[in-house]
């Protein structure tokens, strides 16, 4: 039996970010892998000559890669490129309004003015507001775990904490939002936010108000060849400094005993380690991992993000009047909430999101042709009939699509995939298929995350999005961050 100095367990974005910090100190690194690849939700699906990205598509903070490449003291152009994109989204009304969604905080401010009459003041000081709020309690509630005391008695928690409104975290963002901006459509533009980590801007509190920050004046990208890329990179600069990679291997058990852990059990067999880091859902990694029931129950009270419905489809014709991300939005937001968190079901006139990575990389389609990344957000799976309501669905969205593009897109639909969210749950090993694990709805939220130490169990870590500090790619990279400053072995 081999003994190694530290198993993660799952090679998402953040187990590899792990993988890759822990070997730079040192340690014998391997991750077992149970599907054939590394990346988790980072995938791609390869069909009829047209290339999608299966899971995230959306590109912020680079800074997070950056800094492993920094820390692994490698050159990262020799491994990952990204370029900056202009229009972070175009946004179609029901009321035949489009709007740019700029990355430049004036330019998109002057387009607001012009397309809604939203005073230009308006959006620069929102924007102004969010970013100060990210530095002062981002960086706090980001970057360090709620669950030490060290982190609430520092300087900067003072700081954080006079800059810090009731109202931040005991209105929705709706409400605030709604107090910020007088035009229909830059509410429903900003209460777009909440769905960054899959919550719901009728219940979410005014703090998800700082992600506005984060596009508009950090900017988004996009990764040369795919989100893909990501994936492939890290997996990269792990082999290079040395980490090892078990593919097709999924972990059984966390041994542990007498509040420590021990290692893990694969394929029958135990593997020892004093340090062990899951990067499986936390619900699978009580569930099945620890065989903790209890915790497991306790873990389920905790209200999902939203999950989705994906089809992707290969379209036999180049739509000029579309960008890389773009938003067809319902004309009822609060009733499309309403159905993905209260009733649980589909909403007739739902809200769209198409990516088109073919904007950007013309060789994922065919020649004139694109790839069409189709999402609506809808509840997590709870035993709906998916087989059914994606039908259904399909019939919205394609009304939607053409009556705001004014176009027939059915007999343009040359290829097709479809996720629903019991397929996110099986395929990207997500808890009933949530994207973002629990979601931010309540004021508690990010303080009920599970932590990235395992108190009871010493040696045990849990780093990705259904860890503190949550969903997304920035967010999971920063959890491995929060991980690696814990182990002391
Ligand atoms: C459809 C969709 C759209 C999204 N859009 C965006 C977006 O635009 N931007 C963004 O930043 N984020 C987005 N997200 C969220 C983002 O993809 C995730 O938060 C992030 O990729 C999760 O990474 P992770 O480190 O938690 O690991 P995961 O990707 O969840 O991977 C966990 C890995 O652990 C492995 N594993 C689990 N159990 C075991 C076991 N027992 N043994 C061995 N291996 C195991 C799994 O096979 C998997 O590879 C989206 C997610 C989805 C699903």
């Amino acid at each position: 039996m081999q003994q190694h100095k530290a198993i993660i367990i799952g090679s998402g974005v953040a187990g590899l970010a792990a993988a890759i910090r822990l070997a730079v100190r040192g340690f014998d690194v391997v991750v077992y892998e149970k599907n054939e690849r590394a990346g988790g939700k980072i995938a791609v699906i390869e069909k009829d000559g047209f290339r999608f990205d299966a899971g995230p598509s959306l590109f912020t903070q680079p800074a997070n890669i950056e800094a492993l490449f920094e820390l692994a003291g490698e050159n990262m152009d020799d491994y990952f490129s990204y370029q900056p994109v202009t229009v972070a989204c175009r946004y179609f009304f029901e009321n035949g309004k489009v709007i740019n969604g700029y990355t430049d905080p004036n330019q998109f401010a002057a387009e607001m003015q012009e397309k809604t009459g939203e005073p230009r003041e308006n959006i620069l000081r929102y924007l102004h507001n969010a970013g100060k709020r990210y530095s002062y309690l981002g960086n706090i509630f980001l970057e360090h775990s709620l669950h030490d005391k060290k982190t609430w008695f520092t300087k900067d928690i003072f700081k954080a904490l006079q800059h810090t409104r009731a109202s931040y975290l005991f209105t929705s963002l709706n409400t605030y939002n709604s107090k910020q901006f007088v035009a229909a459509e830059t509410i429903q533009l900003f209460n777009r936010f909440a769905t960054y980590n899959g919550s719901n801007p009728y219940k979410a509190p005014a703090m998800l108000s700082m992600i506005a920050h984060v596009e508009f004046n950090e900017g988004i990208y996009y990764p040369k060849n795919g989100m893909i890329s990501i994936a492939e990179a890290l997996y990269k600069l792990a082999l290079k400094k040395n980490v090892r990679f078990c593919f097709n291997t999924a972990v059984s058990k966390i041994l542990y005993s007498n509040n420590k852990a021990e290692g893990i059990e694969v394929h029958n067999d135990k593997v020892y380690a004093p340090v062990i880091v899951s990067n499986a859902d936390i619900n699978d990694t009580y569930r099945y991992l620890l065989g903790n029931q209890q915790r497991f129950s306790r873990l389920q009270k905790q209200e999902r993000s939203s999950s989705a419905v994906i089809f992707y489809w290969g379209i036999k014709k180049q739509f000029p009047q579309l960008d890389l991300h773009n938003i067809l939005f319902a004309k009822d937001y609060a009733a499309e909430f309403d159905h993905v968190f209260n009733k649980k079901n589909i909403y007739n006139d739902p809200t769209v999101y198409i990516n088109i990575t073919t904007k950007y990389d013309p060789s994922h389609a065919p020649e004139g042709k694109e790839n069409w990344f189709v999402m609506i957000n809808v509840p997590s799976d709870s035993g709906q009939q998916w087989n059914e309501l994606v039908i259904e669905l399909k019939q919205y969205v394609v009304h939607k699509i053409n009556r705001l593009l004014k176009t027939s897109i059915e007999s343009l639909i040359e290829t097709e995939e479809i996720y629903t969210p019991q397929t996110i749950a099986g395929k990207m090993g997500s808890y009933r298929g949530a994207l973002y694990g629990a979601s931010s709805n309540s004021r508690l939220s990010a303080f009920l995350r599970h932590p990235n130490v395992v108190s009871s169990i010493k040696g045990l870590y849990c780093c990705g999005g259904t860890v503190h500090p949550g969903g997304g790619i920035p967010l999971c990279l920063k959890s491995a961050k929060i991980v690696d400053s814990y182990i002391t072995v």
